[in-house]
C-alpha cells in the first residue's frame, strides 16, 4: 500500500478506491459521519460543495426574522473531516458517468478573484464511487415573474437578504415623507405556499411584527393596522401534507393570530407589486411590499442530467440500497433522490375493476375512498388521487389512468425532508463502514447487506406564539393532541438537540433565550 501526497490528493491511498460526496447538507453530513470512525482506512474520502458548511435548514425562517442568529444554525464543514479527507470549495457542473470524470466549476467568488484569463475555472476530478446529496432547487411550477419579484427561503443568503429587506421596509416606512399609501404598501408582507416552510416563516414574522410587537415597539410611528401578513394557499386550509385535523388547528390558529389567509386559489403571476391569484373564475390582484415563494422543490439541473432516460420527474430513481437506477458507483439521497417503488399503473386495470362496484365503467368518489381503504398500503399513490380529486368527482377509466401515470412520475416514495436525507445518510454510511463498496469488485453491494427503511418519526411545525404542532404519523397518532404551547417546548427543544454539533446546541438555546428575554435583533449586520 503506498501514500502520496500531493495538492490534489492529500494522503490518497492507491488501493482504496475514491469516494467523492456532492454536497455538505443533511445527506452528505450524515453519511460523512455514520463513516467516518474508518473511512481512512478502508476509501479515500473527497468532498465537493459550493457550501463549506453544514445548514441547519429548519430554523431558515427563525433565522430571517432575527430569532436566532444565522451563525449559530451553520458549522464548517472541515469541522467534520480529519486529514485524509478533503473538502473542495466548488460546484459539480456534469458527471461523465461512463468515464467517472467529474468536472467542478469555481464559485463566483473563486473566479472574481482567481487570475481571469488564465484559467477556464474547472477542474476535473476521478472518482471510484460518487455520493450524491445534491438536494434540490426551489420550485416556481413555471409561473411569471416569480424570479424577478419574489424572495425565496431555502438559504443562508435567503434568510439574511429577507432580514434585510424587512428592515429595510420598516426604516423606510418609518421616514418622514413617506406617504400613509407607500407605507402600507411598504408593510405589506406576502407568503406564497402553506406547507411547514411557508407557515413557520408566516408565523415568525407574525410574531416579530405583530404578536410580540418586536417591531412596533422600535417603530413607535408604525401602527398594528398598517402591517399585513398574508398567506397564499392552493388548499383550502396550511400545512395540508399534515393530518387534516392538526392542519385546520394551525389554520384557525392562524386566523386568530392576525395572519391574513388567502386559500384554495392558485397563484398565476408575480408582477412587481402584486400576486396575481386566480379563485375558480374571479382573478384577484394581492398587493404586496415584499413577497417570498415558499412552494416546494424540484429537480436539480444537475441529477436532472444524470436522470435521462429515468421516468420520475421530481428526483433520481435509486434502489432500496440508494444506488442510482442503471448505475454500479453513483448512489444517491436525500431531496435529490427517491427509491423505485412498484408502479402502480401496472395494475390499474384491475384496480379499477376492483373500484367499480356497481360495474357502470366509472368510479365515484366512494367507490374511491373503498378501493383507497383496500389498497393504500400497497399503492400510498392512490391516497393522493383521493386528495387530488374533488368530492362527488366521478373518474372514467381515462382520467384514473391518467392520474395513476402522473403519480408513478411524481410522487416521491420518501419525503423530501431533513429527517429523510439524514435517515439515509446514516443507512449509507453504515454501509459502506461495514462493507468495502468497490465498483471494482463483482458485487458492489454485497446481497445480504440490509436494504434502506425510512422510519416516519413525526414533523413539527411552528405556527407562532410559541405554539407548535406535531404530526406524529401513523406510529403514534394519539400524540398528534400534544399541540399548543407544549408542543412548542417540545419544537424548541428538538431543534437545540437536532443540532449537529454541541456548540450550535448552546448557540441555538443562547439565541432563543435572549430573543425571549431582550427581543429579536432586528439590526441589518
Ligand atoms: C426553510 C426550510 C425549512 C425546512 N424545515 C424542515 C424541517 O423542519 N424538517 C425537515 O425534516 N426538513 C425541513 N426542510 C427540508 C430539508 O432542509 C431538506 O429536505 C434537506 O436539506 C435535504 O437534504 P439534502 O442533503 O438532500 O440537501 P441539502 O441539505 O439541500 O444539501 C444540498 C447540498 O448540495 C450542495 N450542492 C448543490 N449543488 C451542488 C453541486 N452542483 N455540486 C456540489 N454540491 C452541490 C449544496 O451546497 C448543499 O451543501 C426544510 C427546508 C427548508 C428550505
Amino acid at each position: 500500500m503506498s501514500f502520496f501526497r500531493s495538492p490534489e490528493k492529500p494522503f490518497h491511498c492507491k488501493d482504496k478506491p475514491t469516494i467523492v460526496i456532492l454536497g455538505t447538507g443533511w445527506g452528505a453530513i450524515s453519511f460523512l459521519r455514520a463513516l467516518k470512525p474508518l473511512h481512512s482506512n478502508q476509501y479515500n474520502v473527497q468532498i465537493v460543495s459550493p457550501r463549506n458548511y453544514f445548514l441547519y435548514t429548519p430554523l431558515l425562517p427563525a433565522s430571517a426574522t432575527g430569532t436566532v442568529d444565522t451563525h449559530s444554525i451553520v458549522d464548517p464543514i472541515r469541522s467534520h473531516l480529519d486529514a485524509r479527507c478533503n473538502y473542495y470549495e466548488a460546484e459539480c457542473l456534469n458527471i461523465d458517468a461512463k468515464e467517472k470524470i467529474l468536472t467542478c466549476g469555481y464559485t463566483k467568488p473563486f473566479r472574481e478573484a482567481s487570475d481571469a484569463g488564465q484559467k477556464d475555472h474547472t477542474f476535473q476530478m476521478k472518482y471510484d464511487v460518487l455520493i450524491v446529496a445534491i438536494g434540490a432547487v426551489t420550485n416556481t411550477f413555471g409561473v411569471p415573474g416569480v424570479d424577478e419579484n419574489c424572495f425565496y427561503m431555502k438559504s443562508a443568503e435567503d434568510a439574511k437578504a429577507l432580514r434585510e429587506r424587512i428592515n429595510a421596509c420598516f426604516e423606510l416606512a418609518n421616514l418622514p415623507d413617506t406617504t400613509d399609501e407607500e407605507r402600507k404598501r411598504l408593510l405589506s408582507f406576502v407568503i406564497v405556499g402553506g406547507g411547514p416552510t411557508g407557515t413557520e416563516l408566516a408565523a415568525e414574522m407574525n410574531d416579530l411584527v405583530i404578536i410580540l410587537e418586536d417591531m412596533l415597539r422600535y417603530f413607535p410611528r408604525i401602527t398594528r393596522s398598517q402591517v399585513t401578513i398574508k398567506q397564499i394557499d392552493s388548499h383550502d386550509h396550511i400545512l395540508s401534507a399534515f393530518d387534516r385535523t392538526i392542519a385546520e388547528y394551525a389554520t384557525e390558529h392562524f386566523r386568530r393570530s392576525g395572519i391574513d389567509l388567502v386559500l384554495a386559489c392558485r397563484v398565476k403571476a408575480v408582477e412587481p407589486g402584486a400576486v396575481v391569484v386566480q379563485k375558480g373564475k374571479e382573478t384577484d390582484r394581492i398587493p404586496f411590499g415584499t413577497c417570498i415563494w415558499t412552494t416546494g422543490i424540484r429537480m436539480h439541473p444537475l441529477a436532472e442530467r444524470l436522470a435521462d432516460g429515468q421516468e420520475h420527474w421530481r428526483s433520481l430513481m435509486v434502489d432500496n440500497n440508494l444506488r442510482v437506477k442503471g448505475s454500479d458507483s453513483i448512489f444517491a439521497l436525500g431531496d435529490a433522490a427517491t427509491i423505485e417503488q412498484e408502479r402502480v399503473l401496472r395494475h390499474a386495470e384491475e384496480l379499477f375493476e376492483q373500484g367499480d362496484a356497481n360495474h357502470d365503467g366509472m368510479l365515484s368518489s366512494d367507490e374511491l375512498q373503498q378501493l383507497l381503504l383496500l389498497n393504500v398500503k400497497k399503492y400510498p399513490q392512490l391516497a393522493e388521487i383521493a386528495a387530488r380529486v374533488p368530492k362527488n368527482t366521478v373518474l372514467s377509466k381515462e382520467a384514473f389512468l391518467k392520474h395513476l401515470e402522473e403519480l408513478d412520475k411524481s410522487l416521491r416514495s420518501v419525503p423530501a425532508t431533513a429527517q429523510a436525507a439524514h435517515q439515509e445518510g446514516h443507512y449509507l454510511g453504515k454501509l459502506f463502514r461495514k462493507y468495502k463498496i468497490d465498483p471494482a469488485t463483482k458485487e458492489v453491494v454485497p446481497e445480504d447487506a440490509p436494504e434502506f427503511e425510512y422510519k416516519p418519526l413525526g414533523t413539527i411545525a411552528y405556527i407562532g406564539h410559541d405554539k407548535a404542532v406535531l404530526d406524529p404519523g401513523p406510529s403514534a397518532p394519539f400524540l398528534r393532541y400534544i399541540r399548543g404551547w407544549l408542543m412548542g417546548l417540545g419544537w424548541k427543544s428538538a431543534e437545540v438537540f437536532m443540532q449537529i454539533s454541541y456548540k450550535n446546541m448552546w448557540l441555538v438555546s443562547r439565541d432563543f433565550l435572549k430573543a425571549k428575554i431582550f427581543g429579536r435583533d432586528i439590526s441589518d449586520v
